[in-house]
């Protein structure tokens, strides 16, 4: 079933988040800000993690969740008993993020050492998708988002699965994009040939598939399994 909100097209997206909005400028570091579509969509696009930080009963709480894009939003979903669900569901004010570590970057002292990365920061409000095709839709954006095609591997939820799933939706309108890339920066004094400086770089790797223990001998892994780690690959031993 294809999302009963389609994704919005390239070249079609939402506005760029404004760059001067209080809330949404970066004030360390600024030129490594970015506030357009295109490398937000890019960054939220390559995660499989999230952060979702909201306050319950004033307690500040951070917590991890899947999610997926669907054109100019972003899907989560809970047990109809979680928490966090809960308090999204309600409108309460959250914050989400996405981060891809890209490598360690070490320096000539211990102050300039840094990490490459890239990260985005989402922040507003959520509204509940209560209607149940929307939700069946939603389930299965956010397993497309993990492993693209399994879904048309596996059946469909049954209703009361979707029953049993709370999805709610955060809008993509107030979002900012920071990325770190290259080598270290260090003071002109400390430059010195002898020392080595440079960049460990991080990827996310995706290993040779684990067949679960009751599947028939010999089942060969299916193609979103190989897409996953086509995706994903091992780097290259240097
Ligand atoms: C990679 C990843 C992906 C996940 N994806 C989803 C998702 O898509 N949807 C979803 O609903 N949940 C997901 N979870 C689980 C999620 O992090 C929460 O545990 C879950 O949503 C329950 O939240 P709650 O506030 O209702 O938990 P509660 O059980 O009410 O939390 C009580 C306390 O348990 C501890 N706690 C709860 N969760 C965690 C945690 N993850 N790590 C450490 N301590 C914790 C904290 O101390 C917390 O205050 C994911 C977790 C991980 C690590």
């Amino acid at each position: 079933m294809s999302p009963s909100k389609p994704r919005v097209p390239d070249g079609a997206r939402a506005p760029a988040s404004d760059p001067r909005s209080p809330s949404t400028q970066l004030r360390q570091h600024p030129e490594r800000g970015r506030h357009d579509r295109a490398t937000i969509d890019a960054i939220l696009d390559a995660g499989l993690v999230c952060h979702v930080g909201i306050a319950v009963d004033g307690q500040p709480l951070v917590i991890p969740m899947g999610y997926a894009r669907d054109g100019d939003r972003l899907l989560l979903h809970g047990a109809t008993t979680s928490r966090l669900i809960e308090a999204l569901a309600s409108g309460a004010a959250c914050c989400l993020t996405v981060t891809h570590l890209d490598g360690l970057v070490l320096a000539r002292s211990p102050l300039h050492h840094s990490m490459n990365y890239r990260s985005v920061m989402v922040q507003g409000r959520c509204h509940e998708l209560t209607d149940p095709a929307e939700k069946q839709a939603a389930l299965e954006r956010i397993v497309e988002q993990l492993v693209p095609g399994r879904g048309a591997e596996v059946r469909a939820s049954t209703p009361t699965e979707v029953a049993a799933t709370r999805v709610v939706a955060l809008p993509l309108g107030a979002a900012s994009a920071k990325l770190r890339s290259g080598p270290p920066i260090d003071a002109a004094r400390d430059i010195d040939p002898s020392l080595w400086a440079g960049v460990l770089p991080i990827t996310l790797a995706v290993g040779n598939p684990i067949p679960a223990a009751d599947l028939a001998p010999n089942l060969p892994a299916p193609a979103s399994a190989t897409l996953t780690q086509a995706r994903f690959p091992a780097p290259p031993i240097a």
